[in-house]
């Protein structure tokens, strides 16, 4: 690998770019997790993170990585053998079920087909043939980062409701919390994953439990072992601002300033910013010649866009040859996606001249390659960007 000068990009639907106000937060002497100082940090997170999940219900917060998150909604809310309906959207979808399964319960999986979000339809007619009530959650992944397709969260919860069925609704937004559109209690969702190092621009290490009433309610008859996830030890000492065990610390002064720059810029310019990041993004593709994976213009991801190569073409070598000669990492294809797309990540902390640089990156790294494809497609972003400002 040549040596580099100048900034590396890094355009991987997540870990997404940390912006220099967030890493100045982060660089703070590590203070006493029991002290008076930690006490008015913890409360401010605790109560400033709940703007950005919009709910009014309690978010616990965990030292750990989005899969942990992912555990935790699980075992607090169900009891060995149940069975949880889960929406094959991707690669993170079948993670999450495994993890299910593990665990030991029931995961019945609605099939997909890598391009599509989660089918109301198909979510509303299993319920509603679930007389018994057997199904004990819904398990939708809102914003799939394997394929750069975004489930349609609202419509499902409708689909829940014309079922008539009791299940419980979680939800994953790992990849969309603090850039797509989200609402965990207008919505009626249960319980709602999150993680630091997407959307939220932070580094990797913290994960989130958004939990409504009812799933709290549920938690109390839930028979999973649990401890290190428990809910209910974490929201006990939370309302003074403090955690049961050692916190991560300094990610929670990265996280304060994080919701203070989602908030600044106003959560539904945040949405907006990432709506046209995404739209120059498939402008540009569709002018390369190359094809976006998503299927369905309403399920189109804001928070990356996820492109086909044409057959014969490997996408982890065309990977390699941009990191190699533009020090750009893109995100890989997943799962049965491996090799067949590449992904590029606009999500976080990013700007037009961010996404006409990446854009660029990746219109040279085609042509180095020698895949077959047309020029012109940051041409057509640029133009996309200038006149919808
Ligand atoms: C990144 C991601 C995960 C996994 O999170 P980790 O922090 O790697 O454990 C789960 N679901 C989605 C949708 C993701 O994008």
């Amino acid at each position: 690998m040549p040596a580099h000068s100048g900034r590396h990009f890094l355009q991987i639907p997540g870990p997404t770019n940390v912006p220099d106000r967030i890493l100045r937060a982060i660089d703070h002497p590590t203070i006493d997790h029991r002290g008076p100082d930690f006490g008015r940090l913890g409360a401010k997170v605790l109560d400033g993170v709940k703007g950005i999940f919009r709910t009014a219900s309690p978010v616990v917060i965990y030292p750990a990585s989005g899969t942990g998150a992912w555990e935790a909604a699980l075992v607090n809310t169900l009891s060995p053998g149940d069975r949880v309906l889960m929406a094959e959207t991707g690669h993170f979808a079948s993670l999450w079920r495994e993890l299910a399964a593990r665990l030991g319960l029931e995961p019945e999986f609605l099939p997909g087909d890598w391009r599509h979000g989660a089918d109301p339809a198909a979510i509303e007619a299993r319920l509603a043939e679930d007389r018994e009530h057997a199904i004990k959650a819904v398990c939708v992944v809102h914003n799939e980062t394997s394929t750069g397709v975004a489930s349609r969260i609202p419509e499902i919860r409708a689909a829940i409701d014309r079922a008539g069925h009791p299940a419980l609704f979680l939800v994953d937004t790992i990849s969309s919390l603090g850039s797509i559109d989200y609402r965990h209690d207008e919505w009626g969702v249960d319980v709602t994953v999150g993680g630091s190092q997407k959307g939220l621009m932070l580094p990797p290490g913290l994960s989130f439990n958004a939990v409504s009433d009812k799933a709290r309610a549920a938690a109390k008859s839930a028979r999973l072992p649990r401890s290190y996830w428990d809910w209910e030890s974490m929201i006990a000492v939370n309302g003074t601002g403090y955690f049961p065990y050692t916190p991560a610390t300094n990610l929670l002064f990265g996280l304060d300033a994080a919701i203070d720059m989602l908030m600044e810029e106003g959560l539904d310019n945040v949405f907006a910013r990432h709506d046209r990041h995404a739209e120059a993004t498939r402008r540009a593709v569709r002018a390369w010649g190359l094809e976006v994976l998503a299927a369905d213009a309403r399920e189109y991801s804001s928070s990356l866009t996820a492109v086909l190569v044409p057959d014969g073409v490997d996408a982890d070598a065309l990977r390699g040859t941009i990191l190699e000669r533009f020090d750009m990492s893109l995100g890989n294809g997943l799962g049965r996606l491996k090799g067949k797309v590449f992904r590029i990540g606009h999500l976080g902390s990013f700007n037009d001249l961010m996404l006409c640089a990446t854009l660029s990156g990746v219109e040279m790294g085609l042509v180095t390659h020698g895949v077959p494809v047309e020029r012109g497609g940051v041409q057509a972003a640029m133009e996309y960007l200038t006149g919808n400002a």
